[in-house]
């Protein structure tokens, strides 16, 4: 199957060939050649042409917004098969999916509207003149995204981009390629020009370093781990281009004893189990106030119990497979280490028992108690159905252990006191906390993490700023 989108052609690569297997039973979907220095230095030569075009440079933001809003249109109108391309891709059950086109489609319709209403700015004149702040373009950027949700994150990306001028260069995760040129084939029929998103897959080591060292990439939008954000980065200072990192997390889900306890469980599970545990925001550690821990737990451990998984077109499926087979082998030596520091494995902690999913990537929803903030699966970012618990007393223990990770992407806090939550929401290390409720997202609020999770933010107005530079101009009214 050709996999490259440059220009206006879906065209082969010349790059590593790149299997696409459903996780759900093992089977090829399809291979593609994914691209090599050439393939991506043709699409980079077209990008550089398309914005300097003037047509596109001179386009008016109000014309960009109606491409927006047609780009939106043809999303929605193809939700079901994108839905089903991202199912296939990586596992996850067709509601969810279905909900993140849906996702998608808003996010472009969200920068239509911000587009429509982009303002310049006048700073106040210190002399005699007339200032004026304008925002342009970077011109070309690359977009390089994981395989956890591609429709919503390569939607986050492509749409403020565009809506702020630039030519986008995607890079989708090799395991998840297939999302990205529907939605750019779409883009080119809503009217799109041609060089403006182009889709260049392949692996990280070969397509994305080729990528990110292009000379006419002028900043780097980024989602991943943070081991490969470094990386990234390290390769922006050097070139001196801007780089915005969303990376990985740890997120703390806390329960005060005061807190609606039936809301709470809802909350927790949802908050690490959907995904099946692969979300970065996903509340990997439980934080337990002490005086309820033992008989909150055990029903936190009775719910993770009564999930049931299945494969991710059934309608029961509350649980789909890992993306891979890979990454259900890292989860399962996550688990192992956690039993070999001491842990208990209070739910799961293996693959199921029904025959049905055998061929699949499948892992239990797992909750683990009695280890201590030290432990591996307490520090370290799984990707998967794992929950660690632990105890706290009061809020300065709490956020002492909660601030105590590298990563500060979210949180989530259970507690009928408002003056508690507003204290400890402020404490908290962390881009987005949620209080009595967990994994509320917003196209029109800033998403991003503190520390380790991250550099910049996604989504809202912050969002369109991060794909522009201010330029000021000063109109001399002297003589
Ligand atoms: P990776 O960091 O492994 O990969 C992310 C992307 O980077 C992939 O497209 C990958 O290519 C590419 N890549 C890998 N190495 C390089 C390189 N040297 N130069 C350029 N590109 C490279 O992450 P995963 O795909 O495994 O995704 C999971 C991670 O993503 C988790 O840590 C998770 O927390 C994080 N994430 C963060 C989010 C956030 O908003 N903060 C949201 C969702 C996920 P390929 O895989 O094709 O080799």
């Amino acid at each position: 199957m050709d996999g490259l989108l440059i220009g206006d052609k879906v065209t082969g690569g010349s790059g590593a060939v790149l299997r696409s297997i459903n996780p759900a039973d093992g089977l090829t979907n399809y291979e593609i050649a994914g691209a090599n220095a050439a393939d991506i230095d043709r699409a980079a030569t077209l990008a550089q042409q398309a914005v300097r075009d003037a047509g596109w440079r001179k386009q008016k933001p109000h014309e960009r917004a109606r491409l927006l809003s047609r780009i939106a249109d043809a999303i929605a109108a193809n939700g079901e098969a994108l839905a089903r391309q991202q199912m296939i891709e990586n596992g996850k059950v067709l509601a969810e999916c279905r909900a993140q086109a849906a996702s998608a489609a808003a996010t472009f319709r969200y920068y239509a509207a911000a587009c429509e209403t982009m303002e310049a700015e006048t700073p106040p004149a210190r002399g005699n003149y007339f200032g004026q702040t304008v925002y342009e373009p970077y011109g070309v950027i690359v977009a390089i995204t994981p395989w956890n949700s591609p429709l919503t994150m390569e939607a986050q990306k492509i749409a403020p981009a565009l809506a702020a001028g630039n030519a986008v260069l995607l890079k989708p995760s090799e395991i998840t390629s297939g999302v990205g040129l529907i939605v750019a084939r779409l883009a080119l029929e809503a009217g799109l020009p041609p060089g403006l998103l182009q889709v260049l897959p392949g692996n990280g080591r070969e397509t994305g370093t080729a990528l990110v060292n292009h000379d006419a990439v002028r900043m780097i939008s980024f989602t991943g781990g943070t081991g490969t954000g470094r990386a990234i980065a390290a390769v922006a200072a050097l070139r001196l281009i801007p780089a915005a990192l969303e990376l990985g997390g740890k997120s703390p889900n806390i329960v005060f004893a005061d807190a609606d306890l039936d809301a709470a469980i809802e909350g927790v599970i949802g908050g690490i189990f959907e995904a099946t545990g692969q979300s970065c925001v996903a509340g990997s550690r439980l934080f337990v106030q002490r005086a309820i821990y033992s008989s909150f737990v055990e029903r936190i451990a009775a719910a993770a119990r009564g999930l049931r998984p299945g494969l991710p077109e059934s309608s029961g499926a509350q649980i789909g497979p890992l993306a891979s087979f890979a990454q259900r082998e890292r989860v399962e030596s996550f688990v192992a280490s956690a039993r070999e520091e001491g842990g208990q494995v209070l739910a799961g902690g293996q693959r199921p028992a029904d025959q049905a999913l055998q061929a699949g990537a499948f892992y239990l929803p797992t909750v683990i108690d009695g280890l201590s903030g030290a432990a591996t699966v307490c520090r370290e970012e799984i990707f998967g159905p794992v929950l660690a618990v632990l105890p706290f007393d009061g809020e300065d223990d709490l956020i002492a252990q909660v601030n105590e990770s590298v990563y500060g992407l979210a949180c989530g806090l259970w507690t009928a006191d408002y003056k508690r939550a507003w204290r400890v929401a402020r404490a908290i290390e962390a881009g987005t906390v949620w209080i009595n409720t967990y994994k509320q997202l917003s196209i029109a609020a800033p998403f991003g993490g503190f520390k380790q999770s991250g550099i910049g933010r996604e989504k809202g107005l912050s969002g369109l700023r991060l794909y522009q530079q201010a330029k000021s101009l000063y109109w001399g009214l002297d003589g």
